[in-house]
């Protein structure tokens, strides 16, 4: 356990947040002696240390998931489910608690945590309800000659990559699946937000979920450590998310055991609004779209395309909202919008307006770094004027920036939306149901909000096509992808 040094006002106590590596039920100091510093992107400070784990306490997380596996998986999945009931009921009662931490080691602005805290605990609650509801199929074959039965199983132990832009949702999304389905895992959170992992995994504990069954590293060498879990034949699952660079390479890596993997990967969502929307709800769900999170979401609204009939109109009422974006420490009351999670995330953001700005982009409000000083701070800002082949209508901007292109008709507003390589998410705003239903169809994404900002939903199969990702978390299709079908062939 640690005391976090926290150097901007907070409510809450975090001196029981543990910091070591959690194996087989125990928190264990790396034998590295090494310890990776996770610093608050609101004011640069160090907040606290965390273990770094070698490769073979890697290979110890994986030798303490395979002794948990076999009572796991033959845990009745009433009383599964149940443990993940009463981890969405403690979680549900520290939403606060949970919401400052996220904000301390992320940056995101206080509200956004209490969102993504409240997000995360739905995932326990919704697992702890299809834990109980993993059903098979009997069938007679059509020849008529036997009987086909399908079961589920567990697909067994598995490893669970997260990203630092929702450390708690983007765990619990995975976990509660995993546990549900009789699957024990090794979670390896990003480098930057691994605190919210570690109190995920002490109320875990609290919750009565046995030693092994979750366990949880932190390395400052991601590719070493993975590389050698995912060389073990005993790994029988990866569930990954972030970026499809490094997506790619973990693909790569899980082909030599033939792992099975489910990928959440990067996004470049268009947003468009048509001439007949309902202006203001496309601005209210054009805010949520874009600035959920900062910006730093993989369903961020990427490329605004806006037909020319109320372009001038969207662009004046957007640049309106994005200036009352209270830019601040992410803990502060007044608080709207956090620092960006790290200087090189900060460095690309402006990097990409600058190259639109270079490229003859007009700027409406935002586009400058502000005065130097500490925390990682990047206003919100809008861009009209953009050029085609300027960066950041093809590159993930994963900050505060919203870029507004015109469009004129239908066919164009599709060929555009679907002028990339990514296909996670897209929105799309009208008052013509048809042409609503019409236009999601023909765009290439695994999900579609349809005069919605906001798709994610426990209860919903999330996740891309193309260079996305490949399968579904959340809803059944989430509890699948931790579970095999096994066929038997009989006669009665
Ligand atoms: P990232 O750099 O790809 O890192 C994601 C995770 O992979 C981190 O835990 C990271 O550890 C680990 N990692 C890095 N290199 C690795 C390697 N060689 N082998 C094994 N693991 C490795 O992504 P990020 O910057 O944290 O997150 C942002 C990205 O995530 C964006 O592209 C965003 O769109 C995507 N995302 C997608 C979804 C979705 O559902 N589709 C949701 C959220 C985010 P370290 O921290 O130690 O580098």
């Amino acid at each position: 356990m640690a005391r976090l040094t926290i150097t901007q006002p907070c409510t809450h106590d975090f001196a029981d947040v543990p910091t070591d590596l959690f194996i087989g039920g125990h928190w264990l100091e790396s034998v590295s002696g090494r310890r990776i510093d996770v610093i608050d992107p609101s004011t640069e400070a160090c907040l606290a240390s965390v273990a770094n784990a070698t490769p073979e306490e890697g290979i110890a997380a994986v030798d303490a998931a395979e002794a948990a596996a076999p009572a796991w998986a033959a845990t009745p999945p009433r009383q599964r489910a149940e443990i993940l009931r009463k981890a969405y009921e403690l979680m549900s009662g520290r939403l606060d608690w949970f919401a400052e931490l996220i904000s301390l080691e992320n940056g995101k602005a206080l509200s956004d945590a209490r969102g993504e805290a409240a997000y995360a605990a739905e995932f326990f609650r919704w697992y702890a309800e299809e834990a109980v509801r993993i059903v098979g199929d009997v069938a007679l074959a059509p020849a008529g000659a036997n009987r086909m039965l399908v079961q589920y199983q567990p697909v067994g132990i598995s490893v669970l990559v997260t990203p630092w832009n929702f450390p708690a949702a983007m765990a619990t999304r995975k976990i509660g699946p995993a546990l549900a389905a009789g699957c024990t895992c090794i979670l390896k959170p990003a480098t930057e937000t691994p605190l919210t992992a570690y109190a995920m995994a002490a109320l875990l504990q609290e919750a009565g979920v046995p030693p092994g069954v979750v366990n949880v590293i932190t390395t400052s060498t991601a590719g070493a450590v993975i590389g050698k879990i995912l060389a073990d034949p005993r790994v029988r699952k990866l569930s990954f998310t972030g970026s499809t660079e490094i997506g790619r390479v973990l693909l790569k890596q899980a082909a030599d055991q033939v792992i099975n993997c489910s990928m959440e990967l990067g996004g470049n969502a268009p947003f468009v609004v048509f001439d007949d929307a309902d202006l203001d709800a496309a601005v209210e769900g054009a805010m949520v779209a874009k600035m959920r999170n900062g910006g730093e979401a993989c369903t961020a609204a990427n490329r605004f395309y806006v037909q020319r009939g109320v372009f001038d109109a969207f662009s004046a009422k957007l640049t309106e909202r994005m200036r009352t974006m209270g830019l601040g420490r992410a803990c502060g009351a007044d608080t709207r919008l956090g620092p960006m999670v790290n200087a090189a995330s900060r460095t690309k953001v402006a990097q990409l307006v600058d190259d639109a700005v270079a490229r003859g982009a007009r700027v409406w409000t935002g586009g400058e770094l502000p005065a130097q000083g500490e925390g990682y701070f990047y206003p919100a800002t809008v861009l009209t004027d953009v050029a085609p082949d300027s960066r950041l209508l093809h590159e993930e901007i994963f900050g505060p920036v919203a870029a507004i292109v015109p469009f004129d008709t239908e066919d164009e507003a599709v060929a555009l939306a679907n002028l990339t390589e990514y296909g996670l998410v897209a929105y799309v705003y009208t008052r013509d149901l048809a042409r609503g239903l019409r236009i999601s169809e023909r765009i290439e994404s695994g999900m579609i909000g349809l005069n919605r900002g906001l798709v994610s939903d426990p209860a919903a199969p999330f996740g891309g096509v193309k260079q996305s990702g490949l399968g579904r978390e959340g809803g059944h299709h989430g509890l699948l992808e931790f579970m095999e079908a096994k066929y038997i062939a009989t006669n009665w």
